[in-house]
């Protein structure tokens, strides 16, 4: 019963996207492609926030991090040298009866089929190599082949030492990223959870080649508090959050350590977010594959090391569902509210004039919804009544509506309505920009 419920919220959260424009099936009009979404008007919005947040957060606010935009389809040595073309499989199993595939460490292959329920139908694992191939240039042979880049962060360490000497940056420092990343993943679903392109986030921290243990595991725990604070400002349920440490068995083989962050999904608890201490494994690497020398001088001693490093690694897609499926309120009947932080929020304001038909409210509220739309993201209603706007809106998240009606022509003030709180205030439009100003904490 507990499962209808909680698969009945995943169902809600889609319908809610697809109706308001965040979250569309892609290419839709030719039938779609399975598991492709495409962000809608306010999907774009709650994205861009999500990201410009984690870039000020991360990047901005402090003085040992730079970014870098890396090309998504890189040198294939790239990824030789990273291990992704030899080891990024999963294992793959098929049933031998209706050929559905399966990732043999997301099921039982003991019991039946999920797809046809057969009975001991599975034939042996096979690893599956997870890279996108494609060629580059007119000619479809091996000479060309080239891959989509699976993550975001072997980009920052083939740029280490363009960065490095462009920054002079020292030691401990990081590099950031932002971007797309593609995995031919076997079972892709659950919405925007599994996708075959995605967005991260992704961060290298530098540090000096620890001489105790004790050096490296408090930059990772800096990083391990550093990604609840942002789980927060995210408003994404942490009641729902667990850290799970990855076993020695089970870590990758670059990793000394490894915590995943999970989330309770409606779907179940999985990956939101992974946080690793990769040694000095990838400089180390692509040193010896490209030739190059990735070392890094120390000013004081001059003596030359390769820095180790530690990855947070971050979903944007399924930092969208977190925030999403946390935002999500439909308590009360009469209404469904996303009840955004107000940072994430798509529009932080609508303006509408309390009725249509009259040119003197509907160019009064175009008047205050042209001198908002300077400083904030501002959406305009101005179809049915005020109730069912402020439906529509409560169901992307807007966190402020202003109505302009007969009393703001004589009076100069309008009535604003709270998102969370629903409560009603008459404020002067010449005070409006401070009001939402300070409401907002722009
Ligand atoms: P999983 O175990 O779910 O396949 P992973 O451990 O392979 O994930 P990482 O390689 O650590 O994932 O990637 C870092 C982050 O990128 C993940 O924590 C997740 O937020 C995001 N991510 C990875 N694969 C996908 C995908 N196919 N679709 C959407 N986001 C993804």
């Amino acid at each position: 019963m507990a499962k209808m419920t909680e698969n009945n919220l995943m169902d809600k959260i889609i319908s809610l996207c697809k109706r308001r424009g965040f979250i569309f099936p892609s290419s839709e009009i030719y039938g779609g492609l399975a598991n492709s979404w495409d962000y809608g008007p306010v999907g774009v919005e709650l994205k861009n926030n999500i990201k410009q947040l984690w870039w000020k957060r991360f990047v901005q606010s402090r003085d040992d991090m730079v970014g870098i935009d890396a090309a998504l389809i890189m040198n294939p040595k790239v990824w030789e040298a990273s291990g992704h073309l030899s080891n990024f499989s999963d294992p793959l199993v098929e049933c031998k009866k209706c050929h559905t595939r399966f990732r043999a460490d997301q099921i039982d292959t003991s019991k039946l089929c999920e797809n046809c329920g057969a009975k001991d139908s599975f034939a042996e694992a096979q690893m599956f190599n997870l890279m996108l191939k494609t060629f580059l240039g007119p000619a479809e042979e091996a000479a060309n082949v080239v891959y989509f880049r699976p993550e975001t962060a072997q980009a920052i360490f083939a740029d280490f030492k363009n960065v490095l000497q462009t920054t002079r940056k020292k030691l401990p420092f990081g590099i950031a990223q932002i971007g797309k990343a593609f995995r031919n993943e076997i079972t892709p679903g659950n919405f925007i959870f599994r996708t075959r392109e995605f967005e991260q986030m992704e961060i290298e921290y530098f540090i000096r080649p620890p001489k105790t243990d004790e050096d490296w595991q408090s930059a990772f725990e800096m990083w391990r508090k550093e990604m609840m604070g942002w789980i927060k400002e995210m408003g994404i349920d942490t009641n729902k959050i667990h850290e799970v440490e990855i076993s020695k068995d089970k870590l990758a083989h670059y990793s000394k350590r490894t915590i995943d962050f999970e989330y309770e999904f409606p779907f179940g608890t999985k990956e939101l977010y992974g946080l690793a201490y990769r040694t000095d494994f990838d400089l180390k690497n692509h040193s010896e594959a490209s030739k190059e020398d990735l070392s890094y001088l120390d000013p004081e001693t001059n003596e030359r090391l390769i820095p180790h490093v530690i990855e947070p690694s971050l979903g944007v897609d399924r930092t969208v569902l977190a925030v999403l499926c946390s935002a999500f309120d439909d308590s009360n009947s009469d209404r469904v509210v996303l009840k955004f932080p107000y940072k994430l929020a798509p529009y932080k304001v609508a303006v509408f004039p309390l009725m249509k038909n009259k040119p003197e409210l509907v160019a009064k509220a175009k008047e205050i919804y042209d001198s908002l739309r300077k400083n904030f993201m501002v959406a305009w209603d101005d179809r049915g009544n005020v109730g069912k706007r402020y439906y529509s809106q409560d169901e992307i998240g807007t966190p402020f509506c202003i109505t302009v009606d007969f009393d703001s022509l004589e009076d100069g003030a309008v009535t604003v309505r709270d998102r969370d709180t629903m409560k009603q205030e008459r404020i002067p439009v010449s005070e409006l920009k401070d009001y939402l100003t300070q409401k907002l904490n722009f």
